[in-house]
């Protein structure tokens, strides 16, 4: 095992791993053994899977290891594992949602990302941890256990992605998906020194993900690096028949575009600092390593300069208006009867009530509360009737914005990673942690994370990078500029 260790973790991206896999140098089957090992050894600290999907990882690294023995080229990033967040369905698997409701329930249908890794043989090697329902910035609203962060054990990972995020942050798994409704992706890939990409809404179908905003929802990958991060986002997207908001991108070659920059400058690009996100009241840290970072871009031919988007002070509120009515309407579904746990009372309306009741923990129904209020005859239009208005608001200022520069950039976080249970009994300040990852997914528009630094404490920062609708490939291109540039990309905490 120590031998085969050494030959594929000095492969450090998840391109490199596919290529040594296709050219023989070693086998799906080696890797994923060696993955295991891993996993085995460094989760019991971490807590980033919920459960494995063993049978399934080495089936697929059995096919592939055929086709390569039968001399066949191989679809793009096979051979390499993955985690997938435990809110996606895998067919035969359990999907918990990291809520006590689905205890018990087994998916029987793969989602349409599932499906796509499966046709892309990818191995899937578990389900990874999450904040209940995806609902939280840290992940310890999930009900089954805590995540932690690698670059320090006492911090959170971020959320609601937590668990795929620290899994790949500490080798685990070189690439993963999450969910992004406010900045599930991005937040935790900014907090664990990752790449994080949401896509334009419909980019990636939805169906097999359970809903939580449906109007804001997008799966959305993490990797170690742009390359990787667009190599996966090519894999997952395309246009899907079973989700009705699912849209045809043209150019869905995203690794072309990033291959494309290599040894290029951003000139001619134009890049617009959001004024009411240039790092001010962030914390002093991440507003440096921003102002760096913008002196990078500079310097590497683009064109910076400040554009304002006023209604970004509207978006926390609407969002959580938007985002926890969708949910208490999709969050309906879990009535004892048709998913997962049921509290047997005398008649049916208590068992819902007994089910609903001791199946949801705090957060969730604070959520579900909180939207059938907004919901309700009679606040409809001061609340819910508002907050899409602040959306259609929000939608012309940045499209606006994109009239005058092709990307927006601003932290990502405006905190670098904080302790557990530091915020766990605050939840407006930790819904504040969102403030420049929400207004992406109210308009729709795709946004990337990268590193762009660290705090004192040696704990990541990120640099957002915001795009028009369906530019992906222009995002990347910056993030590629960028990445190459600051030399920020494969981190590895330094607690490893
Ligand atoms: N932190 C935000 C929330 O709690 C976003 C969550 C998400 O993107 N899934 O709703």
């Amino acid at each position: 095992m120590a031998e085969t260790a050494d030959r594929t973790s000095e492969k450090k991206s998840a391109l490199q791993l596919h290529e040594a896999i296709q050219n023989g140098e070693c086998s799906a089957v080696e890797v994923l053994d060696e993955t295991f090992a891993r996993i085995e050894r460094d989760d019991a600290k971490i807590g980033g899977f919920l459960s494995l999907t063993k049978d399934l990882a080495y089936e697929t690294a059995k096919a592939v290891d055929a086709k390569v023995k039968a001399g066949e080229t191989l679809p793009l990033l096979a051979g390499v594992p993955i985690a997938v967040k435990d809110n996606i369905n895998v067919s035969g698997y359990p999907t918990t949602c990291a809520s006590k409701i689905l205890e018990g329930y087994v998916s029987p249908y793969d989602a349409t990302v599932t499906e796509k890794l499966r046709a892309h043989l990818m191995p899937i090697v578990g389900k990874t941890n999450l904040d209940e329902f995806a609902m939280g910035s840290s992940t310890e609203n999930s009900a089954i256990q805590p995540t932690r962060n690698p670059w320090d054990l006492d911090r959170v990972p971020g959320g609601s992605s937590g668990g795929s995020a620290a899994v790949v942050s500490q080798g685990e798994t070189l690439l993963s998906l999450g969910s992004d409704t406010g900045g599930s992706v991005r937040q935790p890939a900014s907090l664990c020194g990752l790449v994080g990409m949401k896509p334009t809404y419909g980019l990636v179908s939805r169906y097999g993900l359970v809903a939580f905003g449906s109007s804001l929802d997008q799966i959305s990958p993490f990797g170690r690096n742009v390359a990787d991060t667009a190599g996966l986002l090519q894999v997952i997207a395309g246009f899907d028949r079973n989700d009705s908001t699912s849209i045809t991108a043209k150019d869905t070659d995203y690794l072309a575009a990033v291959q494309k920059m290599a040894g290029k400058t951003l000139a001619g690009f134009k890049v617009g600092v959001i004024s009411e996100l240039n790092g001010q009241g962030m914390q002093a840290e991440v507003s440096e390593a921003f102002q760096n970072a913008v002196q990078t871009l500079r310097s590497l031919g683009a064109e910076v300069s400040e554009v304002a988007i006023p209604s970004i002070s509207a978006a926390v509120a609407a969002y959580y208006i938007v985002a926890t009515a969708e949910a208490s309407s999709n969050l309906a579904r879990f009535d004892g009867v048709r998913y997962g746990l049921r509290v047997e009372r005398d008649d049916i309306y208590s068992t819902y009530c007994k089910t609903r009741g001791e199946g949801f923990g705090p957060e969730v129904k604070r959520r579900i509360m909180l939207g059938t209020f907004a919901l309700s005859s009679g606040y409809y239009d001061a609340y819910y009737g508002k907050a899409q208005k602040a959306r259609k608001l929000l939608a012309r200022e940045f499209a606006d914005a994109f009239a005058k520069v092709d990307v927006l950039i601003c932290p990502t976080a405006p905190t670098t990673a904080f302790k557990i249970g530091e915020k766990a009994n605050d939840p407006v300040s930790m819904y504040l942690s969102d403030i420049s990852t929400i207004p992406v997914n109210l308009v729709g528009i795709p946004a990337i994370s990268i590193p762009c630094g660290f705090d004192r404490q040696k704990l990541p920062i990120g640099l957002q990078i915001l795009g028009r609708h369906c530019e992906e490939f222009r995002l990347l291109q910056v993030a590629q500029a960028f990445e190459t540039a600051s030399g920020l990309f494969n981190l590895t905490p330094s607690l490893n």
